[in-house]
């Protein structure tokens, strides 16, 4: 894959409550790797953002298979994972390195075809998984707060018009 390529979500949406079942099986998706903190939560909070046990129950009731990646705190991970049934695979290296993808494609016991990894952060969620050939869903974050590192992965979003074409603003 070029190296301009890796930064691009291969789907856009603007919460996971719009990847539906309907959509994943159009896709020929079964599994989904989902990020945690502006993906599932609001970065400041702990509890699930509302509208998405509902989102994962009818996932799996659909038999998409569903495991959680995050660079987060591990407490939350653990809290989050427990609310909603979702196995939480922890990796030695945060996204974008390899390891946690390939421990969560192991988790999902599906083809790398078949998986998408959902997130809302392109240096990470989407680089990580592009690299490795699993197919790529960028979600608007759910807070404007993030971990103050995030900021240089914000900026380059931006800067390389990853998230939008350049010079459009974000929706307010
Ligand atoms: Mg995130």
């Amino acid at each position: 894959m070029a190296a301009a390529l890796q930064f691009r979500p291969d789907h856009k949406f603007s919460r996971v409550g719009d990847i539906t079942p309907e959509v994943l099986h159009r896709l020929g998706v079964r599994g989904l790797i989902l990020d945690l903190d502006n993906t599932l939560t609001r970065w400041e909070e702990d509890r699930v953002a509302p509208a998405v046990p509902e989102w994962v129950g009818a996932l799996k009731q659909a038999g998409i298979r569903l495991v959680i990646l995050s660079n987060g705190l591990r407490e939350k991970q653990e809290t989050v994972s427990r609310a909603l049934e979702v196995p939480l695979v922890r990796a030695p290296l945060p996204k974008p390195f390899a390891a946690g993808f390939v421990k969560a494609l192991e988790v999902i016991g599906l083809p790398r075809e078949e998986v998408a990894m959902v997130g809302d952060i392109v240096m990470t969620d989407i680089w990580g998984a592009n690299r490795l050939g699993i197919r790529t869903m960028l979600v608007e974050p759910l807070s404007p707060r993030d971990f103050p590192g995030t900021k240089v992965w914000r900026a380059l979003e931006v800067l390389f018009c990853l998230r939008r074409p350049c010079g459009r603003k974000p929706a307010p």
